[in-house]
């Protein structure tokens, strides 16, 4: 038996968007990319328009999540926090390294996603020393919890911190910093702290 502890990263409040229900017609998804060859994230789109990513590659298939931004800095935070306590308390694990480059880490192919992404979780399996990505669908207002399909994506300790690294550096791309204060600029405007708040 293998133990896999999960916990549950967020239960994300999402602005209101026009949903485009990809799964709408298809039967609930449940699968385990078990284990990924490669996992990552992106965003594609202008910067303020950017429609980001989470994406997967098991042999020749890529799985395809959509993921709010937010989701995807709190799945991003949450790694960290949860590898650095996970090697904390095992002495016997090897550190970690978050290597990767930028280039490999690029969606090229985005494909239909499966779904959009409602709750995201964390595991780890102990026996095999692998992570677990637990993404499941956002649940719409008919739809009952367990109709709501999953994705659990297994990875390695290094694979998800690359993730969770490279999915920060995206986050903070596509604004710019303000030059009177240092600050990201959101693209409909910035308060400024060096003007008072004025928008500029
Ligand atoms: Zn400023």
């Amino acid at each position: 038996m293998s133990s896999t502890t999960e916990i549950s990263l967020c239960e994300p409040h999402l602005t209101p968007i026009k949903l485009v229900y990809f799964n709408h017609l298809m039967k609930r998804i449940n699968l385990d990319i078990d284990p990924c060859d490669h996992i990552t994230a992106d965003a594609i789109g202008k910067p303020g328009q950017r429609v980001f990513y989470l994406q997967a590659q098991k042999a020749d298939q890529s799985y395809t999540i959509l993921i709010e931004k937010i989701q995807l800095q709190t799945l991003a935070i949450g790694i960290e926090k949860f590898v650095a306590e996970l090697e904390v308390h095992n002495l016997s694990l090897t550190e970690s390294v978050a290597d990767y480059d930028d280039d490999q880490m690029r969606i090229l192919v985005v494909g239909t996603p499966l779904f959009r992404a409602g709750d995201i979780g964390i595991g780890y399996d102990s026996d095999r020393d692998l992570m677990v990505l637990v993404t499941k669908e956002i649940l719409l207002d008919e739809m009952d919890e367990e109709d709501a399909s999953i994705v659990r994506f297994w990875c390695s300790r290094n694979q998800a911190k690359a993730l969770a690294l490279w999915s920060m550096e995206l986050a903070n791309r596509g604004r710019q910093n303000c030059p009177q204060c240092g600050l990201p600029m959101e693209p409909d405007g910035h308060f400024c702290l060096k003007k008072n708040g004025h928008r500029h």
